[in-house]
């Protein structure tokens, strides 16, 4: 049949993805005209599709047809310059080609002898990226250590704490599971709790340690050496802290310098998460704070928030690439060939949840390549700036208040109660999140410190300019204002 699709020909890939390519530059182009965040209902889309897939082929204009009037209705546009929330995911033309040549490429890299370049080319990126950042030369690959992309921060944090227990494991008896301590601040992220849950950690043994105004919301190393004395004394067993740099509610820095010392005197396994800050410290004058990544045992970053890689691409390094592979390796008939069975290659397999794995180091690879430090660095240094910028517009309104000292590129701020009434604070600034908002020209996300309703702004997305900000924080003094004067 004329015209009609096959599963692969390159010259009906090549018309084709034209047009796709075409129309992915054309949703850049318009982006700002979409409401950033979706104002759909739930269940809007059922309404709008058939109940069944088509017995007949369709044509992609069809398909783009209603991809423009029905999907993208229903998307958040996290690539908008007017995009503040959560944390930034970016993506960028140098990512976006990686993620284009690996779609194209469609390889599974489990195995070194599946793809060698795959493989080795994940190796040789992680470490330049190790050095880019400055890390200790044992988390390079040409050590005992290495780095590997997982999906993301979660994956990076589950695939440690189960090196890290069954490493103790081995030390004090398979039957200590149910002793094992996990310790972490009441501002790590989530996802340690996921991994606690799927590690089998007892939930009465996660020690999720108070974190105040007093440190901004930074774990003291005090009050970690006090609670492992405690769970020492009554036998329990010490073994993995995540320290986190750049927390999620506030970008708070625990101290590692200090939580570094106890924990390797205790022989505890040191996870440093570092999801989104990792990336500021490409830049000389950010990097001191990760000073301490020293004592680590492991040490994450997402390159797919504020690095420029398209989701997904987490980067975690390890010390003891064997403890890794100790948890996670399984040798079954059908995979065993020379290379790995002669223990002369990476087989990224055993570092990983899964066993098939993208091609994900190409899009890292030409981020570096075709941006190149000096472009990364000035990118970061000016989304701070124009957080700084943020920063500066809040505290000369008086009705607001910037929350936490701003230490990357989040701003925490909140509007203050008329005559002080804390009582209402936090459902005026409730409203204020929905009313701006659902204005569909900005999208700012919240959080809760000391039992307040704050308001996060977090620059990062690539094409937020000075104007950008200026007029988001128009939308929101604009949208105050009504707020209060039905008070
Ligand atoms: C975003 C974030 C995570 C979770 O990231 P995923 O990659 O989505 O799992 C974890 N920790 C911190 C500090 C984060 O900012």
């Amino acid at each position: 049949m004329e015209g009609r699709l096959k599963p692969m020909d390159a010259e009906q890939l090549r018309e084709n993805a034209h047009k796709m390519v075409d129309f992915i530059a054309d949703y850049y182009k318009n982006i700002e005209n979409f409401p950033v965040l979706s104002q759909v209902e739930p269940g809007y889309l059922r309404t709008l599709l058939p109940d069944s897939a088509p017995n007949h082929p369709e044509s992609l204009q069809d398909v783009l047809d209603d991809f423009q009037a029905k999907i993208l209705p229903g998307v958040t546009h996290w690539q908008s310059p007017d995009y503040f929330a959560y944390f930034p995911s970016n993506s960028s033309i140098a990512g976006f080609l990686g993620e284009m040549l690996s779609a194209g490429i469609n390889m599974v890299g489990f195995s070194w002898i599946t793809s060698p370049a795959a493989t080795e080319l994940e190796m040789i990126v992680l470490d330049w990226l190790a050095k880019v950042i400055k890390l200790p030369d044992d988390f390079l690959s040409t050590g005992q250590g290495g780095g590997v992309i997982q999906g993301t921060a979660s994956e990076a944090v589950l695939v440690v704490l189960l090196a890290a227990r069954d490493k103790v494991l081995r030390r004090v008896g398979k039957n200590a599971l149910g002793k094992l301590v996990v310790y972490s601040s009441d501002q790590t992220h989530s996802a340690l709790q996921k991994a606690c849950q799927i590690g089998g950690i007892h939930p009465e043994n996660c020690r999720v340690l108070k974190t105040d105004s007093s440190t901004e919301y930074a774990l003291s190393p005090e009050l970690l050496n006090e609670a492992i004395s405690h769970d020492i004394a009554i036998g329990l067993i010490p073994f993995f802290l995540c320290a986190t740099v750049g927390t999620t509610s506030s970008t708070a820095v625990d101290p590692l310098l200090g939580l570094g010392k106890i924990t390797k005197s205790n022989g505890i396994w040191l996870h440093v998460d570092a999801a989104y800050a990792g990336s500021a410290c490409i830049c000389p004058e950010f990097r001191h704070y990760i000073d301490g990544v020293e004592e680590a045992d492991s040490f994450n970053m997402n390159a797919h928030k504020w690095f420029l890689t398209n989701f997904d691409c987490s980067a975690l390094w390890v010390k003891d690439r064997g403890a890794l592979i100790q948890s996670l390796s399984t040798n079954p008939e059908f995979l065993k060939n020379k290379a790995s069975q002669g223990n002369m290659v990476v087989d990224y397999k055993d570092w990983q949840i899964p066993l098939g794995r993208r091609f994900r180091s190409l899009k890292l690879w030409m981020v570096l390549r075709l941006y190149g430090l000096e472009n990364l660095q000035s990118y970061i240094r000016n989304h701070i700036e124009l957080a700084k910028h943020f920063e500066e517009l809040v505290s000369q309104d008086p009705r607001f208040k910037v929350v936490t000292p701003r230490k990357f590129s989040l701003v925490c701020f909140r509007l203050l109660p008329p005559h002080s009434n804390e009582e209402c604070a936090n459902k005026l600034n409730h409203d204020l999140l929905d009313t701006v908002n659902s204005t569909g020209r900005i999208f700012i996300s919240h959080t809760v410190l000391s039992g307040n309703y704050i308001l996060r702004f977090a620059v990062g997305a690539p094409l937020t300019e000075e104007r950008h900000i200026n007029a988001a924080w128009k939308v929101i003094q604009e949208e105050a204002t009504a707020l209060l004067r039905t008070l």
